[in-house]
């Protein structure tokens, strides 16, 4: 038997207050019973994207929310821009490929952040651009976005801008309306603390016109029927009846606690993260880290991958390498969601014992060191 600790970013730990709701016998939709806890939960979600927009909830993993703003948002031949620093920046690009949109695109090397004067730039050269798609954490590098910046420069033209706080949401501060951010798509399976398989995207006005009228093909993920089925509380295909219930029980969780105590929580992860990592002499990887994963540059002399691998295998501890271009180069550790104070310790413990089995030269006990004080004195 083993236990497993999962410190990934995404999925991650189930409260059992969740997974509880996740086992109770099913309910049917279509019930007044399902509606109120539909409505309760469409409105919980903007408490949660601090919106007053309407949120909209798919049956999808984060990617079809991605998918979806993209599809509602856009018609054959628009100019979009997408602003990347990373494997899910690269993503939207990808998106727009299968539907044939050909986008201006801003790649700010990996591991770097976006700057916001060039999104400024390309606006202000094509004022044709209808949107503009950046992503909030870039979970590949571990970075943070300025996205009140891009917002500022944004909301000053046409163009409808869409973030991807897939990762972000919940963990790292993010106010929708406040920084002018036109759609915000989340999923379920990071900070929101529930199993895979519920997007979410926020829709504001200025994109709403955009969506009454564009052209791309969409069908399952039509938002107008969404928002037509939100005015009844329901969704216009069989909802993920299991999920929403226990997005209920996390959005309670989440009232409870707060949302700024629940930023501030995941900074004091990240720093403690942060302070472990360094305490080994590992140099951290990126240049703005964000709150709700840290990265790590594997040491000289250890291969990447097998860290991940040991850690798993013998300790039940999964953690994340990297992707794309990174793998074998990074390691990352994510504080999001129902990762605590604690799995943060048993994640540095174990670090230090693969990597003092792979060969590495470390004083054991001083990434733990670095980490507690960390948490007990912020
Ligand atoms: C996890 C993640 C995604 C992908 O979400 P899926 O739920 O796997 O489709 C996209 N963007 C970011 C920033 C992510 O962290």
């Amino acid at each position: 038997m083993k236990k497993h600790y999962l410190l990934t970013p995404g999925p991650t730990p189930i409260p059992p207050e969740i997974a509880q709701k996740e086992s109770l016998p099913i309910l049917h939709h279509r019930t007044s019973e399902f509606s109120a806890i539909f409505s309760e939960v469409a409105e919980g979600l903007k408490y949660v994207f601090q919106t007053k927009n309407d949120v909209l909830i798919l049956a999808t993993s984060g990617t079809g929310a991605m998918e979806s703003s993209i599809s509602n948002l856009l018609s054959p031949g628009d100019a979009a821009l997408v602003a990347s620093c990373g494997n899910f920046g690269e993503r939207w690009g990808k998106i727009m490929e299968a539907y044939g949109i050909k986008p201006t695109i801003i790649a700010a090397e990996w591991g770097k952040t976006v700057n916001p004067a060039d999104i400024a730039k390309a606006l202000a050269d094509n004022p044709q651009i209808k949107a503009v798609y950046a992503t909030h954490t870039e979970t590949s590098t571990g970075v943070v976005n300025d996205i009140a910046a891009i917002g500022e420069i944004v909301a000053k033209t046409n163009a409808v801008l869409v973030v991807d706080s897939i990762s972000g949401l919940v963990g790292q501060e993010m106010r929708t309306d406040d920084w002018k951010v036109d759609v915000v798509v989340s999923g379920s399976q990071k900070g929101f603390m529930l199993a895979p398989g519920l997007a979410f995207a926020s829709v504001s006005e200025k994109a709403w016109k955009l969506a009454e009228t564009a052209k791309l093909p969409r069908f399952y993920l039509d938002w107008r029927k969404m928002k037509k089925s939100l005015a009844t509380k329901e969704t216009p295909f069989t909802p993920a009846i299991t999920l929403i219930v226990s997005l209920a029980e996390a959005i309670k969780m989440i009232k409870a606690k707060g949302i700024e105590n629940i930023w501030a929580e995941c900074k004091l992860l990240a720093r403690a993260s942060r302070a472990g990592m360094k305490a080994i002499g590992l140099e951290l990887f990126g240049d703005k880290p964000c709150e709700v994963v840290t990265s790590a540059k594997v040491p000289a002399g250890v291969e990447g991958g097998k860290i991940v691998k040991m850690l798993r295998e013998e300790f039940g501890v999964s953690i994340a390498g990297g992707q794309g271009a990174l793998k074998g180069k990074i390691i990352r550790f994510a504080h999001m969601g129902y990762i605590g104070k604690a799995d943060i310790l048993v994640g540095f413990a174990c670090l230090e014992m693969v990597l003092s089995k792979l060969g590495y030269k470390l004083e054991k006990g001083k990434a733990v060191a670095a980490a507690e004080e960390a948490l007990i004195n912020g």
